[in-house]
């Protein structure tokens, strides 16, 4: 039996890790700073606030003790420029192992029901996001593009994300980075960030358990052959476009009577929607002497009482379709589109503006600073799973910002022993009964 995923469990998957870290300072006591710098940043980036080690800080001179050091470990609370400094010289995937920890865990653990037996067992949405970009500010790590003379620097990532249909929460795995690669010329892209990943962590996951969800970008032919290779399967979004011969294939087989078509109706709970499937078996991926042979299905879907046009997408996989496990596979398919906007939200609302805190670094400092950043969304999430007080207290402060602007006054003026602690005082001054399990009544006037 996995032991309980509290914050302290999770913690402490953390500290095992930035304990560890490669420290290439010759000072004494350094293994020591180096963590604190760590969960430092990762604390700012927990409870959303540019300004809360400077308020533990405070709160040490006054008192002797701070919450920096309660909730998170700190020995010493370092300042800005010190985590900066520190942070730097790190490789990222250093901090790589807390988010299998975590995923073993929440999976052993027996959280992740929801997420389980969606076309085969685990459906990974990856979404390459851009999180930054400048004309001035850049490191060794970042991309570059010249464009009308003018050099802009970025930094991408793809972040692989395990989804669920209905499931809000995404459950975030080891992130890869787009970045310059040792020994290769050519630009590093997306999709070779993609592949890494998959060469690199596939075999966590048993043999066909694993089905990946992309965009157009993905459903390219040596990236699913690889897919393929690595015993796992995809449901890519397939445009015309980008597919000029699979969609010959389809026009051909459609005069020929061999593209079926199934149209179903939905209650969507509002209103009935018409589904009209469209799908055909083993056409080429593309124009080639070995074309890689996939399936096809699209769909289009109508509001059944005015007709407007709701959605319509076409995927291609190497997953066998047959007419009743259409809507299954659809469902799956579109996942992606909503862990899209969970990833941007990730990104680009969950404080990585928090960055400007800390600078961009020379090394590796912007990549270091979003592991963490993802690691703290992570824990959140798994929170939410794991932590029955947690996730009342949660759904009590319902707009995110109202959660963690609690969070930052209250550890800004009061001590807690520990993060429980914390959670345990807003649970009970929210009044939030003990003994009844349904979420908690509205209130009004509730910030
Ligand atoms: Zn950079």
């Amino acid at each position: 039996m996995a032991p309980t995923l509290n914050f302290d469990r999770l913690r402490s998957i953390l500290v095992a890790t930035v304990s560890h870290l490669p420290d290439r300072r010759t000072r004494p006591n350094r293994i020591y700073e180096l963590a604190d710098a760590a969960l430092g940043a990762f604390a700012v980036f927990f409870v959303q606030s540019p300004s809360f080690l400077a308020h533990q800080r405070d709160m040490q001179r006054s008192r002797g003790q701070n919450n920096a050091q309660s909730l998170f470990g700190l020995e010493q609370v370092p300042s800005d420029p010190q985590i900066r400094n520190l942070l730097d010289p790190i490789p990222p995937e250093q901090l790589a192992p807390p988010f299998w920890r975590v995923f073993e865990q929440l999976r052993d653990g027996d959280y992740l029901k929801a997420y389980q037996g969606h076309l085969g067992l685990w459906l990974c949405a990856l979404d390459g996001t851009q999180y930054f970009s400048s004309q001035q500010i850049h490191c060794a790590q970042c991309t570059t593009r010249v464009v009308n003379e003018r050099t802009y620097y970025a930094h991408t990532l793809v972040a692989p994300l395990i989804v669920a249909p209905g499931e809000h929460r995404v459950i975030a795995l080891e992130p890869e980075f787009v970045r310059p690669q040792d020994g290769n010329e050519k630009q590093d892209c997306e999709l070779r960030a993609a592949e890494r990943w998959l060469q690199r962590n596939a075999s966590r996951f048993p043999a066909g358990a694993l089905t990946l969800l992309g965009d157009d970008l993905y459903c390219h032919q040596p990236f699913c052959e690889l897919v393929l290779a690595r015993h796992c399967h995809f449901a890519f979004t397939c445009k015309p476009d980008s597919h000029p011969a699979l969609y010959q294939e389809i026009d051909l087989l459609t005069k020929a009577g061999g593209v079926s078509e199934v149209s179903q109706r939905h209650w969507n709970g509002q209103r009935y929607e018409i589904w009209r499937y469209r799908y055909a078996l083993r056409v080429p991926l593309r124009a080639d002497t070995k074309p890689l042979y996939v399936n096809w299905c699209e769909v289009t879907i109508t509001n059944e009482a005015t007709g407007e046009l709701l959605y319509r997408n076409a995927w291609a996989t190497d997953h066998a379709l047959t007419e009743s496990g259409l809507h299954d596979f659809v469902v799956a398919a579109r996942t992606r589109w909503k862990s899209e906007n969970e990833n941007n939200n990730v990104l680009k609302n969950y404080g990585y503006h928090l960055e400007h805190n800390f600078g961009h670094g020379q090394q590796y400092l912007a990549m270091v600073l979003i592991m963490l950043n993802l690691l703290a969304f992570l824990f959140h999430t798994t929170l939410d799973l794991c932590d029955e007080e947690y996730r009342r207290v949660r759904t009590e402060l319902v707009a995110r910002q109202t959660f963690f602007h609690d969070v930052q006054a209250l550890t800004r003026y009061l001590y807690f022993d520990s993060w429980q602690a914390l959670i345990n005082f807003m649970f009970t001054r929210l009044e939030l009964d003990t003994d009844s399990p349904s979420p908690p009544r509205k209130r009004t006037k509730r910030r």
